[in-house]
């Protein structure tokens, strides 16, 4: 299958400086095979399967979502305006105690329809039953990296190790990587064993951490140091990984966290809705700490959209330091593209160029939000929506389109049902129909 966008415009997001030009892109089965001007490749004309018109119109690589757990969109808007302790404690852990394994892969798949609306090619997922999601993300073609969310009431070191070595290798769209939940949901013989399986097989280790104030004033009481400083004494962080959230660290961490490869998934519309803090992002670029952006949870957030992920990063990185100047757009847009493939290990995903998997998102220009065509760029960030999305292709195949201005998916699923399946398992587990 072969397909060429003509008459685009192009940020392939491979400069360090927004570099906008017009331009053709091909794809050829999964992968790109060129980006440029068109001109002087006319011996390719003609041996296209399918040849899009782009109008003008935007191709970027697709947003990936560095951080979430799909299958909460059971609890969207269910559980608001609750700190995160009595959230997860009375709305969260009780009823994802009820939740099947299939239930999971029928709420994993509302999650996609959204993600693919939002422009977002990749997602990395910690929930219950990573089989059953990968399941879900890979009928759908959608692309998937699992972490292990091993606490002290499910999973285990042993069922963690299990999944890594069955979900790697197969299904070139899902991949896995070692993780937990959180220090503070983990005995310390638990994070000790996840650090032997980091060591076992020389892998990063991804998990929540430092997500509020409390969680740190607790970590300090059990063991008298930062999350970050315990679980690197510990091991979790000799072959890198992330945290997620990475709010309230201090100078000492970032230290540690540039010495360890910690990279930091932040998750800005989570961190307001449950008033955890705003992250330090302007400390993590000066130090050159890698940041990728990620929603968190529909149930924390309650929204998949990148688009209000960016404004918010940038938007509250500037109220932090009080200074306008502070985590300017284009490197918000590096968090939700680039940065995000390389903290999830999908390098093969982060620009636009010959060899890359066909990752892509159309964006619509001709919206007035997106106009003038000042910094093209700037729009996405600062003015874009996930209205301006028009087309999300995976692995080379379009998943969703709005080409002739109706949401179209192509999952091979009506959508309907998966949102009549998803209504059926919240009045089951939730109640009220
Ligand atoms: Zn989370």
């Amino acid at each position: 299958m072969r397909t060429r966008f003509y008459n685009a415009r192009i940020l392939t997001m491979k400069a360090a400086a927004p570099d906008v030009f017009q331009g053709e892109v091909y794809v050829e089965n999964e992968k790109i095979i060129y980006v440029g001007d068109g001109k002087g490749v006319e011996m390719c004309r003609g041996h296209f399967d399918r040849e899009i018109d782009c109008k003008g119109n935007l191709l970027m690589p697709g947003f990936k979502d560095a951080h979430t757990h799909s299958a909460m969109t059971m609890l969207r808007s269910n559980a608001d305006d609750l700190p995160l302790s009595d959230w997860l404690n009375h709305q969260v852990f009780p009823y994802e105690a009820k939740l099947t394994p299939e239930d999971i892969y029928a709420l994993s798949k509302l999650a996609v329809l959204e993600y693919l609306t939002s422009g977002i090619t990749a997602a990395m997922e910690m929930y219950l039953t990573p089989e059953t999601i990968a399941q879900a993300f890979s009928e759908m073609g959608m692309r998937l990296v699992e972490v292990g969310g091993v606490n002290n009431f499910s999973q285990s070191p042993e069922l963690l190790e299990d999944w890594y070595q069955k979900l790697n290798g197969k299904d070139p769209l899902i991949s896995m990587q070692l993780g937990f939940h959180a220090e503070y949901t983990c005995s310390e013989e638990l994070i000790e064993k996840i650090a032997d399986l980091a060591k076992k097989y020389q892998a990063p280790v991804y998990v929540h951490v430092a997500e509020t104030a409390d969680e740190v004033e607790g970590c300090k009481e059990r063991y008298g140091m930062t999350p970050v400083a315990f679980l690197a004494k510990k091991g979790i962080f000799d072959y890198g990984g992330a945290g997620y959230h990475c709010v309230h660290t201090t100078p000492a961490d970032w230290e540690i966290m540039k010495e360890k490869h910690i990279d930091v998934v932040t998750n800005p519309g989570s961190n307001t809705k449950l008033a955890s803090g705003i992250a330090p992002l302007s400390d993590y670029l000066r130090m050159g700490i890698p940041v990728a952006l990620g929603t968190d949870g529909p149930a924390s957030n309650n929204a998949l959209d990148m688009f209000r992920e960016m404004f918010l990063a940038t938007g509250l990185g500037k109220l932090r330091e009080n200074n306008a100047a502070a985590v300017p757009f284009y490197e918000v847009l590096k968090m939700a593209t680039v940065n995000g493939s390389h903290v999830m290990r999908l390098p093969d995903t982060d620009v636009l160029a010959p060899g890359k998997l066909a990752d892509m998102i159309m964006i619509d220009l001709h919206q007035p939000n997106m106009q003038p065509l000042n910094n093209i760029a700037a729009n996405v960030v600062y003015s874009g929506s996930k209205e301006n999305v028009i087309m999300t292709m995976v692995a080379g195949r379009i998943l969703y389109d709005r080409f002739d201005g109706r949401m179209n998916f192509h999952i091979g699923e009506d959508p309907e049902k998966i949102y009549a399946d998803c209504n059926a398992i919240k009045t089951r587990i939730v109640g009220r129909s």
